[in-house]
Parts: C-alpha cells; sequence; structure tokens
C-alpha cells in the first residue's frame, strides 16, 4: 500500500454561473520517502487537490473518487476524524505565511499550540519549539519566541510557518507555492530550507509551484496538472530528460532557466485553456497541441504507462518519445 493513493478524484465548484470541475479523474500515487513536484499553470487545479488532501474544500463542492491515506477514504471520513487527522500526520505551509500565524499571539505561543497533539509538558514545547527554529536557521530563537508575526519579515515568516508545519511532525508535508510572496534571494534560503526539511519529514512532501527549475533540484517526482487533470507523471529526471506530452514539453521550453540563448521575449504556449465550466470532447490540450491529429478532437487520451509503471502520459501518441 502506498502512503498516498489518489483514484479517479473530481472535484466540482458549485458557482453562480453553473458548476465548475477543478479536477477530473485525478490519479496519484505518493511513497514514503517521495518528494513529488506538482506543477501547472494558474487554474490548472494545483490548489483544489492540496485543499482536498487537506480536508479544507469549501462546502460548495461536489466531490468523487477515492483519496486514499492510510488505508481510509479522505473523502468519506466523518468530520472529528478529519479534524484529527488535520492537526496530526497532513501539515501545510502555504504561500502566504500570515495565513498559518495568529497575527494577535506570540510565536512562542503558537509553536506551543501546533503541538497540542502531542505528549509532554509546556516547558518541554517551548524547548521542542526553541530547537526547531535553531534547525531552521532562525538565530536568537529565544527572542524570536517572544515576538508577533508583524514583528518578521516575509522570510523569517516563512521558516517560522515551515518549523510549526515540522513541529506536528507530519507524514505528508504539503508546501504550495511557498516562496512565491518571497524576493529572489529569501526564495532561495527557504528552498534550501525546504529541501533540508526531507530529512525532518519521516513520510513524503509535495511541492506545488509554477517553477519548474524549481521542481527539478527538489523533488523526485513530478505530476503535470493541466485543466483540472494529471497528463504526465513521472521521476523527475527522466520527465525532465524527455517529456512524453506536448504539454510538458511546451512548458518547458518556457522556462527561463532552460533557454539557451537569452531573448527579450519570453517563449509562451499560444492559445488558452479550456473554460472550466464548458463541457468537453476529446483531448483538453488538443487546441493548442502542434502535434494533435484526428482522434484528439474526439477522444480524451486514457492514461498510458511505460513499462516498468513508472511513467505515465494522457497523450494519444503514447509513450513512443521516451
Ligand atoms: P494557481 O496556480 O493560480 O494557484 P491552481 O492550479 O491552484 O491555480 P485552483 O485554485 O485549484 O488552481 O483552481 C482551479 C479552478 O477552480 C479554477 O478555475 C478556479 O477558478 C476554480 N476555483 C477554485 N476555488 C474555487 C471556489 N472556492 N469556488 C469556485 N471555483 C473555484
Ligand atoms: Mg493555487
Amino acid at each position: 500500500m502506498s502512503l498516498l493513493e489518489i483514484d479517479d478524484l473530481s472535484v466540482t465548484y458549485e458557482s453562480p454561473d453553473g458548476p465548475l470541475q477543478a479536477l477530473r479523474n485525478v490519479s496519484l500515487r505518493l511513497e514514503k520517502g517521495e518528494v513529488l513536484g506538482l506543477v501547472g499553470e494558474s487554474g490548472s487545479g494545483k490548489s483544489t487537490l492540496v485543499s482536498a488532501l487537506l480536508m479544507l474544500l469549501p462546502d460548495n463542492v461536489r466531490t468523487s473518487g477515492r483519496l486514499g491515506w492510510h488505508g481510509n477514504d479522505l473523502l468519506a471520513l466523518p468530520t472529528p476524524a478529519r479534524r484529527q487527522l488535520r492537526g496530526n500526520g497532513i501539515a501545510t505551509v502555504s504561500q502566504d505565511p500570515f495565513t498559518a500565524l495568529n497575527p494577535v499571539v506570540t510565536i512562542g505561543k503558537q509553536l506551543v499550540a501546533f503541538q497540542h497533539h502531542k505528549a509532554g509538558s509546556r516547558r518541554e514545547k517551548q524547548t521542542r519549539a526553541v530547537s526547531m527554529l535553531e534547525r531552521v536557521g532562525i538565530s536568537d530563537p529565544a527572542g524570536r519566541m517572544k515576538q508577533y508575526p508583524h514583528e518578521l519579515s516575509g522570510g523569517i515568516r516563512q521558516r517560522i510557518a515551515i518549523a510549526a508545519a515540522l513541529l506536528t511532525e507530519p507524514e505528508l508535508l504539503i508546501a504550495d507555492e511557498p516562496t512565491t510572496a518571497l524576493d529572489a534571494t529569501t526564495e532561495m534560503q527557504v528552498v534550501e530550507l525546504l529541501n533540508a526539511s526531507r530529512r525532518l519529514v519521516d513520510g513524503a512532501i509535495i511541492f506545488v509551484t509554477h517553477d519548474l527549475h524549481l521542481v527539478s533540484s527538489l523533488c523526485d517526482k513530478v505530476a503535470v496538472m493541466y485543466a483540472g487533470e494529471i497528463i504526465e507523471t513521472g521521476p523527475c529526471r527522466e520527465v525532465f530528460a524527455s517529456p512524453l506530452h506536448p504539454y510538458t514539453r511546451a512548458l518547458l521550453a518556457c522556462d527561463p532557466a532552460r533557454i539557451d540563448t537569452p531573448t527579450r521575449e519570453l517563449p509562451f504556449i499560444a492559445g488558452s485553456v479550456p473554460v472550466p465550466g464548458m463541457e468537453r470532447v476529446g483531448c483538453p490540450f488538443q487546441p493548442r497541441c502542434s502535434e494533435a491529429f484526428a482522434p484528439c478532437e474526439r477522444v480524451n487520451p486514457p492514461a498510458i504507462f511505460s513499462a516498468d509503471g513508472a511513467r505515465m502520459v494522457c497523450c494519444h501518441k503514447g509513450i513512443k518519445h521516451a
């Protein structure tokens, strides 16, 4: 049994303009010790998948499929069991560290509260918090414990948010675009910290980002999302060396870090993503795909796996580029 087993997960938001399907039959496996990069353009459904995993989907959604975690289907769990799991097992670091931290409570009190389900006295939890702040590279940790979030820079706040997540000793740490709000230097420091966090998480990490370069430096596996579907997965090294899906190839061609001859204009993928609420026929990428042929207009390609099962692509051209 894998640590995380997602099977045919679909999520539809009920909006005033009608139903909007944000995830379509998403299936994914994550093993203990793996770091997965989840990439895709804005609106592709990355945060919806994360919210489903964190059991934080809003009330206006319909879900189907299975979210298997330790043999339980998270979608079918009763509310008290969900609450328990939220603070104990799956932790998150979000784009905006302010959302993780209470503005009117000192860092010290919050870091103790994050350990509410752990054994030990208040003093022991304080000691654990100080040592975690040290481990995430914060100087004068005892002094920081007495401060409020607004007294700290964005980079320090994000480090504290990571420390808070790690203090819960999660088996799954989900970082949803954790560096987007930071300047370039601080971003690199936080990326290094996330990389080091691998050793502190006895489980797996999902790293959500637009930045393919970050994925290639941090992750073992990558899942590429397009318009609510996972259209390619595989080991990072293989996917970046020989992408199978035309969308993955196009994304890589747009990555500034991979362009040999810098030009003034960044390449971009022509056309736009399907309108989320619209009925779909055929492959969702077909209108933008330079390699599309007749079947792509009519049939949404099923998942095709490599012989060893490590790679998957949803493309009628199949696995032949590997
Ligand atoms: P980004 O890279 O911009 O963060 P994303 O890949 O995380 O994008 P989601 O936020 O999961 O994408 O959004 C997927 C689709 O679901 C989008 O069309 C979005 O407008 C829609 N959506 C997200 N949250 C809600 C909501 N609470 N109610 C209705 N629609 C929503
Ligand atoms: Mg998002």
